[in-house]
């Protein structure tokens, strides 16, 4: 457990620098923005992709037990009622009389004071409010043309779950693992993109023989906390919560949370959860489809339980940031870095000719090419070489090459360590093999 404390001033800093250089922006701001809603700018939609790839690496690519699936966004009524979520996904929701906003009651630190207003018992009695966004296909509206954006990825994923079983030659235990968007209708969004009513999630489903289910959901929450550590953040601003026995879904025998240290304390970033069959179940006796696994060699049929990893993937990202947010005094002036695990940063080099001249453009465009087919790079040949590489320090970027005017002459550049920011000159030629050995992607 750990004893760091909350930075509140971190949040400012981190939605200021997020906007300021391209990584998120307010949607549709030249109408006046569109609450709770963000695009992922230049740098953003860069460093969101990385997340992403860094959990498919590690959940896919680097398993022989894992397979990848991209379902539907859009979903007939009938999944919903049969896993639940017309009934059970939902918040309470309560009025203040007094100033008339709408709050989630069981996130209010106070039930009986509005934050807004500071009123003492103004709110209504709680209701209960579905958070599922509801549209419809086709041209007509109404009832049987209802269909639903889905509020999570999992769903799509025990829907597919013999259609994978048929076709991977994947056997129990193995897992289905999906990325992408997710929609609910969140009473109260807030706290920069931490809860938005559009997001992307990291989901997978590990299906398991019963009997294996509590080892397997162990070696989850431990595999799960570890990836965050990879990655680079540190010991102090994480930790795993073990849900109480009263806040356990009724068909879950265990829950955990991965929470992360943000600027308002502690809270979740993902949940690890053994939920038993109830979701293949919910869905076989809906659909009856048989949703089983029979194992030819022991001629036993049977329903695997299945443990559930869910992550979010723009919450995530703005708690790498704010891991990674680092200020210090270099030569009388504040530094501000990000140091970014190299695999999340958006950009791994910058190329920088140290003047504007053709000389020195032409040639380090010329290395840009090269660099390009092996990392993601950036190109900038404005202000003064100091300022760029302060720049480049608030993007995160490992490595900077510097291309100077005895380059022309000694076919070599400056390579410029982010962290460090020690200078080492490195020869033209081998540049990318010296340049990967130092990132190891
Ligand atoms: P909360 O209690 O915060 O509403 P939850 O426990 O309902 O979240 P899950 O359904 O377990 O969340 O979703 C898995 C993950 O998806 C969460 O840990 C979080 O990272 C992400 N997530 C859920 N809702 C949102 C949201 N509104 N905005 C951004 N990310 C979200």
């Amino acid at each position: 457990m750990s004893d760091a404390s909350p930075d509140p001033a971190l949040f400012d800093k981190i939605v200021n620098l997020t906007k300021r250089r391209g990584f998120v922006f307010p949607s549709a701001e030249i109408y006046g923005g569109f609450r709770s809603t963000y695009d992922y700018g230049p740098v953003g939609v860069l460093m969101l992709r990385n997340v992403k790839d860094a959990w498919w690496r590690s959940m896919v690519q680097l398993r022989h037990d894992v397979v990848g699936l991209d379902a539907a966004i859009l979903s007939p009524p009938a999944v919903w009622e049969a896993s639940g979520h017309f009934a059970n996904f939902t918040d309470p929701l309560v009025d203040c009389r007094n100033c008339k906003e709408r709050f989630r009651l069981d996130k209010l630190d106070d039930p009986h004071t509005c934050p807004n207003c500071g009123e003492k018992d103004s709110f209504t009695e709680a209701r209960q409010f579905n958070l599922m966004f509801k549209t419809h296909a086709g041209p007509v509206e109404g009832k049987g043309h209802e269909v639903f954006l889905r509020p999570e990825t999992a769903q799509g994923i025990f829907l597919n779950f013999a259609n994978v079983l048929q076709t991977s030659r994947k056997k129990p235990p193995f897992g289905i693992a999906q990325v992408g968007k997710s929609f609910r209708n969140e009473i109260t969004p807030g706290n920069f993109v931490f809860r938005t009513r559009e997001f992307e999630q990291m989901e997978m489903e590990y299906f398991v023989p019963p009997a294996e289910a509590a080892e397997w959901y162990q070696y989850w929450r431990q595999e799960r906390f570890r990836w965050y550590l990879d990655l680079g953040i540190p010991e102090s601003m994480l930790r795993l919560r073990d849900h109480e026995a009263d806040e356990l879904s009724h068909y879950s025998s265990g829950t955990a949370d991965v929470e992360f240290l943000f600027p308002w304390g502690w809270d979740e970033l993902e949940g690890i959860a053994n939920r038993s069959d109830f979701d293949l179940s919910a869905h076989a006796e809906a659909s009856g489809e048989k949703l089983d696994y029979f194992d030819p060699t022991t001629g036993e049929r049977y329903r695997p339980h299945v443990i559930e990893p869910a992550a979010g993937a723009t919450r995530t990202m703005m708690a790498f940031l704010m891991a990674a947010y680092d200020e210090e005094e270099v030569r009388g002036e504040t530094r501000v870095v990000l140091r970014l695990h190299p695999r999340l940063a958006p950009y791994k080099v910058a190329v920088l000719p140290l003047s504007k001249k053709p000389e020195l453009t032409g040639p380090a465009l010329e290395l840009l090419g090269q660099l390009q087919g092996r990392f993601m790079c950036d190109y900038d040949e404005t202000q003064n070489i100091g300022k760029r590489y302060r720049r480049q320090d608030e993007l995160g970027t490992p490595l900077c090459v510097t291309f100077d005017f005895d380059s022309v002459e000694d076919g070599a550049v400056t390579v410029r360590d982010r962290d460090s920011m020690e200078q080492e000159r490195v020869p033209i030629d081998g540049l990318v093999d010296h340049l990967a050995a130092r990132l190891d992607l």
